[in-house]
């Protein structure tokens, strides 16, 4: 039955206006806990025939998979698949789940779930590390299965709906919201996350709007026939909105189009300050597919390539060869502007079994980015840095490291380097010999010890979005303290003013690469603080660029300035709204 027409007030991360039928993702997917859902002894037949349909599905897409690597890859690499093709046949597996349906009455995910953490766990306890790596494979076939048991089969890249529709669901994770057609989607609404999570950013990258923070329960009582209206400008949710809301919603998204085509008609405007003073304005992008709009956005390069989603929705590692060859390809079709290649950054909200060995409480603390590969993945961060190495020839390549804290952990990476170009040497194999190598400021000990940093890097590259987090002491996922996100807290544009000084003491150039820097009203203080780059996803350039043409870098000096001597957020960006409402007020909602 439809709900009845209602308006939910959740959080706005990505802009934009969808009108259209729900595709709903029931229970979270993944890695994660799906919620314990009881049946009643009457729905026992029904949820058995459930499980065993996914999981016949299952198999079918993993013989499916097998075949396809087979044919792409060498025919070792095809093997993984049948270690997980024999886990689907496994009756003690599955003997395990159809207890959890028929004795305790779970619904068949979260049997699903218990059976698959029972076994992962004792096989991750096993003295021998083969058979302990076994636990990442079953979790992952679980995920698989779980994928199926839902309305939407995440991981086979489909989405069984005719028409284009918005995604509902509690969790959706990075590697899920990428493996979406986005063809089919109009839009998200998502329980948990925040304007930072990798799924938000995802999204605006996909150039869809967004929403998190909706109830948690909705995505469970919202049927296909609901119809929505995201409004990825104020974060508001309309359930079955009454005609004139409707049609009222379809003048705004119009009108939001005409706004932001007239600007695009600028790409080729200069990003310069009235006082004649330019901004680089560089793009972000997270699969080597979408260079194509980089071109059109007018962007000077590409500011951050997040490399983990080469890693993602796919079996084994990417090699030394594949990565070369998407490293290359970039580089050729960059005609010479700058890429940044952001090594390896799994970890936090971007999971991948192929990597993890280990579940980890905080995984946002944890061995996440350079410490994992310099710590327990090395083999990776060699693969990828032989690969860079060797592309580095075709255009003009530039490295950077994420999560960085401690300089111990670029003097690593240098020798590494040092090595890796000697392989090379003795190989033959050409590759550049002074690769530009850049930390991402994305810890209070990064910025803090800026100073000792710079003289060891050619640049850095700020990224807010997890220099907030780890300031501010949120995770930047987390809806419950979204509130708390707010990027123009003093003691955030104290970190930056840090970072630009010391980058100026020692003769080195600052970006910023977070989600700020799409942000209308934190543009004139980054850049008033000294920032010479920003970086952000290609459909949001048009409006940075506006902003920047509309007004003078001594204006954004003096907002930087007044800023900073604030003591709290709202002050702060107060300063900003003042000067955006004066100079360029059709930025705002669009
Ligand atoms: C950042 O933290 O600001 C950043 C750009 O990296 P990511 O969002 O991928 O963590
Ligand atoms: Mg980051």
């Amino acid at each position: 039955m439809a709900l009845p027409t209602q308006t939910i007030q959740a959080i706005a991360v990505s802009p934009g206006i969808a009108i259209g039928r729900t595709a709903r993702i029931t229970g979270p997917t993944g890695s994660l806990e799906p919620e314990p859902h009881k049946i009643t002894e009457d729905e026992i037949p029904a949820e058995l025939s459930r499980y065993n349909a996914a999981l016949a599905l299952t198999r079918k897409q993993l013989v499916e998979l097998r075949q396809e690597v087979r044919n792409k890859l060498r025919s070792q690499d095809a093997e993984i698949f049948d270690a997980h093709i024999m886990l689907v046949d496994d009756r003690t597996f599955s003997a395990e789940v159809e207890k959890g349906i028929r004795e305790k009455l779970f619904a068949a995910e979260y049997a699903l779930y218990l059976a698959s953490e029972h076994f992962a766990n004792v096989f991750a306890e096993m003295p021998d590390e083969y058979l302990r790596e076994r636990a990442a494979d079953i979790r992952d076939v679980s995920s698989r299965i779980l994928s199926n048991l839902t309305n939407i089969h995440v991981h086979g890249h489909e989405i069984d709906m005719d028409d284009r529709r918005i995604i509902v669901a509690h969790t959706l994770s990075p590697s899920e919201t990428a493996g979406l057609e986005t063809g089919k989607v109009l839009g998200f609404a998502v329980a948990t996350g925040s304007a930072t999570s990798h799924t938000a950013i995802l999204a605006r990258s996909m150039g869809l709007p967004a929403i998190v923070g909706i109830p948690p329960e909705l995505p469970e009582q919202l049927s296909a026939e609901d119809k929505l209206i995201i409004d990825g400008f104020s974060g508001k949710l309309v359930i079955n909105p009454d005609a004139r809301t409707e049609e009222a919603y379809r003048l705004k998204k119009a009108e939001a189009g005409q706004i932001r085509s007239r600007l695009e008609s600028e790409n080729e405007l200069r990003p310069e300050t009235t006082d004649g003073f330019i901004v680089q304005l560089a793009a972000n992008l997270d699969s080597p597919e979408k260079v194509e709009e980089v071109r059109r956005c007018g962007a000077s390069g590409i500011g951050l390539f997040r490399t983990e989603y080469l890693f993602m929705n796919r079996p084994g590692l990417p090699g030394e060869e594949e990565q070369f060859e998407v490293y290359k390809k970039l580089l050729v079709e960059c005609d010479n502007a700058p890429l940044i290649v952001r090594t390896l950054d799994v970890g936090g909200d971007k999971f991948n079994t192929n990597i993890y060995r280990a579940s980890e409480q905080n995984p946002f603390l944890g061995l996440r980015g350079i410490r994992l590969c310099l710590h327990e993945r090395r083999d990776i961060l060699e693969t990828q840095l032989r690969a860079l190495l060797r592309a580095g020839v075709f255009g003009n390549l530039k490295v950077m490291l994420p999560m960085v804290s401690s300089v111990r952990e670029v003097i690593e990476v240098r020798s590494i380097l040092e090595q890796l170009q000697q392989q090379l040497d003795a190989e033959g194999k050409e590759h550049v010999s002074n690769l530009s190598l850049g930390v991402m400021i994305e810890t209070p000990a990064a910025a803090l010890m800026a100073d000792r940093f710079a003289p060891m890097v050619d640049f850095f590259s700020i990224g807010t979005n997890d220099l907030v987090q780890y300031t501010m002491a949120i995770d930047r996922g987390n809806e419950r303290v979204a509130y708390l996100y707010r990027p123009s807290h003093p003691a955030i544009l104290e970190l930056i003013r840090l970072c630009v000084e010391a980058a100026q003491r020692h003769n080195i150039w600052v970006s910023v690469c977070g989600q700020v820097a799409a942000d209308v009203y934190m543009v004139p203080l980054l850049v008033g603080l000294g920032v010479h780059e920003l970086s952000m996803s290609p459909a949001s350039v048009a409006v940075v660029r506006r902003v920047i043409r509309s007004m003078s870098m001594y204006e954004m000096e003096q907002a930087a300035q007044a800023a900073l001597n604030c003591s709290n957020a709202t002050d702060a960006l107060a300063v900003s709204e003042a000067l955006i409402n004066l100079r360029a007020p059709e930025v705002v909602n669009i």
